[in-house]
């Protein structure tokens, strides 16, 4: 087991910011994608990464502070409130997303 320092929505959702979590050791997922040691090339690489204890998943808070699932995070529970960020198709250099808030 291995120590990981990130920010984190404890087991009752509340926020309670960086927190210690345990992880798998680095050679675990030697070769494969890990949101931890080895992330893949996916368009939210460089967020945020936020640890949520209630779903037991990675999330990445995109640039309106939303968190999604993190991609190299393979949980089942990937319900989130979504503004569209995560999806690679329509998150473009988060140009798009941001006019469509802009305008409403
Ligand atoms: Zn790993
Ligand atoms: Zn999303
Ligand atoms: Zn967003």
């Amino acid at each position: 087991m291995g120590r990981f320092t990130v920010d984190c929505v404890d087991s009752f959702g509340f926020f309670i910011g960086p927190a210690n979590v345990n992880v798998h050791d680095i050679g675990e997922c030697f070769g494969e994608n890990c949101c931890i040691h080895n992330p893949s090339r996916h368009h939210m690489k460089t967020w945020k990464q936020i640890w949520r204890d209630d779903h037991k998943i990675m999330h990445r808070m995109c640039l309106h502070e939303i968190g999604h699932p993190d991609p190299d995070d393979l949980s089942s529970d990937r319900n989130h409130h979504c503004c569209g960020c995560c999806d690679p198709n329509k998150f473009i250099e988060g140009e798009v997303v941001v006019r469509e808030i802009e305008r409403s």
